[in-house]
């Protein structure tokens, strides 16, 4: 059972900051998970046995904790879970945020309500059930989408998923979201060793051949099973060496100075790579994300020991401004950085089906 802080609920007005924490990042991105179910049982994220309970609140309940947050200076939103391509009513709470604009100017000042941009509207899936939803999700206003997607060999995909026959589908997702106009479409693969090391280059040449940008994920510590060694990580040193003897690879410019992935090419310029590295090169410097679990909680770090009960406010009947409150409050001590592979380090309170990826 995931820990739970205990914050006495606020109910003074917020000051109209936007939500930076102590050690002075400015916090913009914000990842809902909108169940904790799913569909697959990959071996570096679940155990492989059900009997798990599941917790789901009612979409109008995040779009309310949500509409909170972009008071406060949330600018994008990423949908996940467990599997969101679950969720009934996905595609409306899409909508919904489509309808939602920024609160806050570049420099900072406050914007009338109404006033600010549309916000960022991110999603990640493992696919599965892309292949229909991908156009329903645009025309709901959905932005950008990630797929995670471990191999492009059908066997080892199906042996990492432990889901048989899935591999078309995600790949017909894949291109479906590709042809509706979502854009960016990234592809994520978590490496590990033993299962799909021998992925990189294919990939890179999948890169290249479908125009979609694939990015590669250190393995991390927060697997329902205890699977984690640092030696079954596949570190960026060595991605690169896989890709450049296949070609040499090019740097590219980051988009963001919050951008988690280091971003590569090759010399023609086809196909793009990005490499996120948490285990080798963290970037907890410049995180600007905090997460709200599919049962309402705020973790402000993947691996915090602690939840923070928001919908526990919000089912006390705390209003707005106790929401708002309790928000500024729990990310200002948004923790300085994870302690991955530190002799201090503590496997953090949940696992990630159970946080939202
Ligand atoms: N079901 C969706 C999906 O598959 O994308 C969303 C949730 S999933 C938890 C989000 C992302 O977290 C996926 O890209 C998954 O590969 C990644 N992930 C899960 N466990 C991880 C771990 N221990 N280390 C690194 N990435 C992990």
């Amino acid at each position: 059972m995931a820990a739970t802080a205990t914050h006495p609920d606020a109910t003074s007005k917020p000051t109209p900051l936007r939500l930076t924490d102590k050690h002075g990042r400015a916090i913009t991105d914000l990842r809902v998970s909108v169940t904790d179910r799913c569909n697959y049982k990959c071996v570096y994220c679940r155990t492989g046995t059900e009997g798990a309970q599941y917790a789901e609140l009612p979409i109008a309940d995040y779009l309310r904790m949500v509409r909170v947050f972009v008071s406060l200076g949330i600018e994008k939103v990423r949908l996940t879970g467990g599997e969101p391509l679950l969720r009934k009513g996905l595609v409306e709470m899409v909508a919904a945020l489509a309808g939602m604009r920024t609160s806050f100017a570049a420099d900072g000042a406050p914007l009338a309500a109404g006033a600010g941009q549309p916000l960022d509207i991110a999603l990640t899936t493992n696919g599965h059930l892309l292949e229909d939803l991908a156009q329903p999700l645009k025309e709901a206003g959905l932005g950008r989408i990630t797929v995670s997607m471990d191999a492009v060999n059908r066997e080892k995909f199906a042996r990492i998923t432990r889901v048989p026959d899935s591999f078309d589908k995600v790949l017909a997702g894949v291109r479906a979201a590709k042809r509706v106009g979502l854009d960016p479409v990234k592809v994520n693969c978590v490496l590990l060793r033993g299962f799909n090391e021998d992925q990189i280059v294919e990939f890179a040449k999948f890169s290249r051949d479908e125009g979609i940008i694939v990015r590669f994920i250190e393995f991390m510590p927060l697997e329902e099973d205890r699977v984690w060694t640092p030696e079954v990580v596949v570190r960026l040193k060595e991605i690169l060496a896989a890709l450049n003897k296949f070609q040499p690879v090019m740097p590219l410019a980051p988009n963001a100075a919050s951008e988690t992935a280091l971003r590569y090419t090759f010399a023609d310029g086809l196909g793009e790579m990005g490499i996120i590295a948490p285990v080798s090169h963290p970037f907890c410097g410049h995180c600007s994300r905090v997460r709200l679990t599919s049962d309402g909680k705020i973790r402000t770090c993947l691996f915090s020991q602690f939840d923070h009960d928001l919908y526990g406010v919000l089912r006390r009947g705390g209003d707005d401004a106790a929401l708002a409150a309790f928000i500024q409050r729990t990310v200002n001590q948004k923790e300085a950085r994870h302690h991955i592979g530190e002799p201090d380090f503590l496997k953090p309170s949940r696992s990630m089906v159970h946080i939202g990826g």
